[in-house]
């Protein structure tokens, strides 16, 4: 993560543990993918639920990355208003 935006030189890291709440936007948006997921495969793909623990980790773990970034991004415009 850069320690500034290039655009506005915001800086990132605002305060110790400021990404601390992010986790809970992270979680409304993973209990979403995987919620979607656990539907999809339950309802279309008739899959048996030993086999959806598995695609559900699957999922999760590919999708961790960008919900960890798209968390902190929300994060932050939560706290710090700009101007473009
Ligand atoms: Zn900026």
């Amino acid at each position: 993560m850069p320690e500034r935006c290039s655009v506005c030189q915001q800086k990132f890291d605002i305060e110790p543990g400021f990404y601390w709440g992010a986790m809970y936007v992270a979680y409304m948006l993973s209990s979403g993918v995987l919620l979607a997921t656990a539907g999809i495969s339950i309802l279309v793909f008739k899959m048996p639920v030993f086999y959806l623990w598995f695609a559900l980790g699957f999922v999760g773990l590919l999708f961790l990355p960008y919900i960890a970034r798209l968390a902190r991004s929300i994060w932050i415009h939560i706290f710090v208003s700009y101007r473009d």
